[in-house]
Formats: structure tokens, sequence, C-alpha cells
């Protein structure tokens, strides 16, 4: 079924408090995809994620998944149709283990067999935290924080997966690798909308884009045609 539309966002509007920071924001994803929202600090790009979880309202526009009207969707209900995100900065729960992350990740599904075989599969998907999962979470190095915060987004069973700068502050060899990760889940036919301040990668990933500057996009096409334009170049890639 790759192709057809999967989550629309269609004039929407939001803010905190009296700024208004999302200006009219029109997106889609169509599934199958690893599109990518690119822009500066401050741009707006978490707090879109955000309102596409459901945790930051809408003052104006339409949201959907897969034809269904998202915006008075509760954040567990979205989690249940398979929106999952993996928040800025890991926010993976120090004290506890890595085990009890992973399983965290899984709260809206009934616990059973299944649960324990995906617990499984994201241990074969990542050995090092198979080795490390009495180990408390705060106790893992940035890269192995960022594949547990992955890893609990996948016991959700993510059909989307919304992914908040996963490169950030991490050494450019993990970087590739948590690339290399986000590519084999769209061939598992995950959809992916990755949000990146590291513009050059993002866009190499991708099949489209998006550029978002103070809460409005300015240009999207392919990441190929966001890679070569010249805007971008400048602006982003430092060319
Ligand atoms: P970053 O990479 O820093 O997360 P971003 O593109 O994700 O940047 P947002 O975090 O969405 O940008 O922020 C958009 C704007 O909203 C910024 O001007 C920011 O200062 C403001 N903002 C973000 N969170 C809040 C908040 N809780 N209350 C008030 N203003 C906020």
């Amino acid at each position: 079924e790759t192709g057809t539309e999967m989550l629309s966002i269609e004039g929407v509007v939001s803010s905190y408090g009296q700024i208004e920071v999302l200006h009219d924001i029109n997106l889609k994803i169509n599934s199958g995809e690893i599109v990518s929202l690119v822009g500066a600090n401050g741009a707006g790009k978490s707090t879109l994620l955000m309102a596409i979880s459901g945790l930051q309202p809408l003052d104006k526009g339409q949201m959907s998944f897969e034809g269904e009207n998202l915006n008075k969707m509760s954040v567990d209900k979205r989690v249940s149709r398979g929106i999952v995100q993996v928040p800025e900065g890991r926010q993976v729960f120090k004290d506890l283990s890595v085990r009890d992350n992973l399983r965290l990740g899984a709260y809206t599904r009934k616990q059973g067999p299944e649960v324990q075989r995906d617990l499984q599969k994201v241990y074969s998907r990542f050995p090092i935290l198979e080795q490390k999962q009495d180990n408390l979470a705060g106790e893992l190095s940035g890269g192995q924080q960022q594949m547990l915060a992955i890893g609990r987004a996948l016991m959700a069973r993510p059909r989307l997966l919304l992914l908040d700068e996963p490169s950030m502050g991490l050494a450019p060899l993990i970087v590739e690798e948590i690339f290399g990760i986000i590519r084999e889940l769209t061939e598992e036919g995950i959809t992916v909308f990755l949000v990146e301040q590291n513009a050059s990668q993002a866009l190499a990933l991708a099949d489209r884009g998006y550029v978002l500057e103070t809460g409005r996009v300015v240009l999207e096409g392919t990441g190929r045609e966001l890679l070569s334009n010249e805007k971008v170049r400048e602006a982003y890639l430092g060319m």
C-alpha cells in the first residue's frame, strides 16, 4: 500500500499562550515514505511533532491519519493507531532498567506473549540493549539511549514513527548507525517523519522534505531537490 496518503496536515496554526509559533502549516506524508523536516533552532519543528502526537493543541486547521480526523483524538488513541513519537533528547527513564523502559513503550497494548516477542525483536535489532537490559537507562551512552528511545517506540508497534532530532549530540559514526537503523525501519514498512537540524544527512535519507522557517513551510520537494536547492545549500548546508 506504499504511496497512499497516511498523514494530512492542513492549515495548522498553533501557539504557546499569545505567541503563535506555527502559521498555516500544510504537509502530507504517504505510507512507506521517509519525510524529513529541517529548519533552524526554534523554527517550530518540535511543536509540529507534538501537535501530531496530540501533545500540543491546534488553534486552527485539520489533521487526519488514514482518513480519520485526529483533531479530537487523545494521545493514547493516536499511539494505538500507530502514531508514535521518539522525543527530542531521548527522554528515557534514567532510573529505570533498560528492560522496563522498553516494556513501558507497550503501555497501550495488552500485555502478553506478543509484547514479549516484540521485546525479543528489539533485542535482536539492538544487541547492546539485551546485554544491558538490567542496567539503568541512565548508565547508557548517548547513542545507546537513542537506540533505547527508538526501541521503546517500536514496542508500541508504530506505523508512523515521529523522530525528533535523533542525531542530536551524537558522534558522526553513531549518527550513521542511527540513520542506518531508520532506513531499515522504513524497509520493514514503517513510515518515518524525521525532524532534524542536521539537514544534509536528513535530506539525503529522505524521499521528500520540508523546510520550516519561523513557523512556516518555505520549501518542499524531494530530498534530492532540496539538497541541490541554492537557498537550502546556503542556509542549511553552509555552502
Ligand atoms: P529546537 O530544535 O530548539 O527544538 P524547534 O524548531 O523544534 O527548535 P520549537 O521547539 O518547536 O522549535 O519552538 C518553536 C518556538 O516556540 C520557539 O520560538 C520557542 O522558543 C517557542 N517555544 C517552544 N516551547 C515553548 C513553550 N513551552 N512555551 C513558550 N514558547 C515555547
